[in-house]
């Protein structure tokens, strides 16, 4: 995956204008689409039940905001320096009005349930750290694979 396609378009100032216009939701991910095409590659549900800590997390920042948790986004790349700014803006756009936006290098989804897990690494991160999460790292979720 090339990240180069998701750098800044020279007029961000108004796309951070007319993002911050838009009526609907709807409109903000189309219009988002147009911007950085496949940027955006998924919105799920929720944090597989295997990391509670995910869910209890995204419910008190949530809570902090003032608004009701919304749908975990999954996008391609979110940069950190400034040529990238541009997927920061939109990650904390989605995130004040209730969104997790993780990169498709943190999230994976489970095949058979769709929810979220994380990706190896930060699994190995989290486990490292002395979070509840499971033992061994999995791509299906622990509730999917005893089916
Ligand atoms: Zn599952």
């Amino acid at each position: 995956m090339s990240i180069e396609k998701f750098k800044n378009p020279v007029d961000i100032e108004s796309v951070r204008t007319r993002i911050v216009e838009c009526p609907t939701m709807k409109e903000v991910h189309d219009l988002i689409e147009q911007i950085l095409p496949g940027w955006i590659i998924e919105y799920l549900a929720d944090y597989s039940a295997d990391y509670q800590h995910l869910r209890y997390n995204w419910k008190e920042a949530c809570k902090m905001i003032g608004v009701r948790p919304a749908k975990i986004m999954i996008v391609e790349y979110i940069g950190f320096t400034d040529e990238y700014s541009l997927t920061r803006f939109f990650a904390e756009f989605f995130t004040h009005v209730g969104f997790v936006v993780r990169s498709r290098a943190e999230i994976i989804t489970c095949s058979k349930c769709n929810l979220a897990l994380p990706g190896r690494t930060e699994h190995e991160k989290m486990k490292n750290a002395g979070l509840q999460v499971p033992d061994v790292w999995s791509e299906t979720c622990s509730k999917c694979k005893s089916v």
